[in-house]
């Protein structure tokens, strides 16, 4: 269990003021000179030693994707670009970090902005999030007031300017080279990679993208040093992170506690233990509403980190858990979440744009016992033609939670729908279009 004098958000429940003074207090823009003074080699080092991976989901190491920059900047300058715009279902950790300790992310800013040689940072916020992003804005204010923003910046002779823009609602804006066509002003839809963004990514220039958590932990990493922050945890899956648990939980709640901490025990330490007690525990989702279920029998006993979520086919995404207990309906649980990938897809790909309604029209006929025995392996089988098949990884966020759901949920599939009657009938049923559902849809 993480230690209190190894917490990075000391103001994630609000306790203190927001205000640069209080922020300061909690050591945010102290040191920030000297941190600087020492090179954006040295900075890139520290935190490829540190091991940090990035928090937004994909868990890329931070340092590694810094160094892809460019080394000189050339004709096209660089840009950071920070992603706020959360809107995986069960995670709202940046949502604490942008109106409680927006001073730690501004600070992060300036190191990271400084490290990649960029003059110009972009804090892409999700339109929802309206008040956060005024909290914000008054930081941002606050820190050019005091000059640890703009021109010569905390003194260090780095100008640094920070924007901030709000996106439109799109859930697929949050996938990076989307975020960056919205910011041009585009229809917010994937771009095809290569190239990636730390070469061609902003106006055609050289741009790296960050989660707001992973920008916010850089200025303590560096004050306190890469060696501290990997003793935390365990290889590859070091440092501190914020979970949130949500659902059939007596008390959901945001906290930051050490990478690896058993699930049970967050759940049971933090989130005041499953609704019903633990035996009433039917399958958690790990890493927000895109990452493969886990059944009790694994939840017992798993680690949240990293590699030991892939290791048990799942995976630790943003960290945002929801836990199913017993009185949910399993099947309408993941009826629902396929409706939200189906109403979020941006539709380039045939694959994810068919293959997605494809999967919500099976499950809301599996929900109610609708469906053919048949169409069981058929779900698996859409799953796989969309999984790495599609431009961007919303293709395969859509696809696991369906194949979480065969893996350890199947037998539960087979006995609800082998109790209707109509297995025989709906045995040919003509799989892409269901007219009924299509029709509640449109209305
Ligand atoms: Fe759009 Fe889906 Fe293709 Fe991603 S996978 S580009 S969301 S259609």
């Amino acid at each position: 269990m993480l230690e209190d004098k190894d917490r990075i958000f000391k103001n994630l429940y609000n306790d203190g003021d927001i205000n640069i003074i209080s922020s300061k207090n909690r050591g945010d823009w102290i040191d920030t000179k000297k941190v600087i003074s020492n090179g954006r080699n040295w900075i890139i080092d520290e935190i490829k030693k540190s091991e940090l991976r990035g928090r937004g989901g994909a868990g890329f190491p931070t340092g590694l994707k810094w160094s892809f920059a460019p080394k000189e900047v050339g004709s096209r300058p660089h840009y950071l670009v920070i992603n706020a715009d959360e809107s995986e279902p069960g995670t709202c950790k940046d949502r604490d970090i942008l109106r409680f300790e927006p001073h730690k992310l501004i600070e992060g800013c300036l190191i990271a902005s400084y490290a990649v040689q960029a003059h110009k940072c972009y804090i892409y916020i999700r339109g929802e999030y309206f008040n956060e992003g005024k909290i914000l804005q008054k930081a941002i204010n606050e820190a050019y007031e005091n000059k640890l923003i703009g021109r010569n910046s905390s003194d260090t002779g780095w100008d640094l300017d920070i924007f901030i823009h709000y996106g439109a609602g799109a859930y697929i804006c949050g996938e990076e080279t989307a975020l960056l066509e919205s910011l041009e002003g585009n229809k917010g839809q994937p771009r095809l990679k290569p190239p990636f963004p730390a070469l061609i990514g902003l106006y055609g220039c050289p741009t790296i993208i960050n989660n707001v958590e992973t920008i916010a932990v850089i200025p303590t990493i560096l004050k306190k040093g890469s060696k501290w922050f990997s003793s935390i945890g365990k290889p590859k899956n070091t440092g501190t992170k914020i979970f949130c648990i949500s659902g059939d939980v007596n008390y959901p709640c945001n906290v930051e506690e050490e990478m690896g901490i058993p699930l049970k025990e967050l759940i049971e330490t933090h989130a005041g233990g499953v609704i019903g007690g633990w035996e009433n525990l039917q399958a958690v989702i790990p890493g927000g509403s895109s990452m493969p279920m886990l059944p009790k029998n694994i939840c017992e006993s798993i680690n949240m980190d990293f590699d030991s979520l892939v290791e048990n086919k799942s995976g630790l995404g943003t960290a945002g858990i929801i836990v199913i207990n017993k009185d949910q309906d399993i099947i309408k649980c993941m009826a629902r979440i396929a409706r939200f990938y189906k109403h979020e897809s941006c539709g380039q790909c045939t694959p994810c744009r068919e293959g997605s309604g494809w999967m919500w029209r099976m499950l809301e006929r599996m929900s109610k016992g609708e469906a053919s025995r048949e169409e069981i392996d058929m779900l698996m089988d859409v799953t796989k033609q969309i999984e790495g098949h599609t431009i961007c990884a919303f293709g395969e966020g859509s696809a696991w939670p369906v194949q979480g759901l065969l893996r350890h949920f199947k037998k539960e599939l087979i006995k609800r729908n082998n109790f209707n009657p109509l297995i025989k009938k709906n045995k040919n049923v003509p799989y892409l279009v269901d007219q009924h559902l299509l029709e509640k849809e449109n209305a």
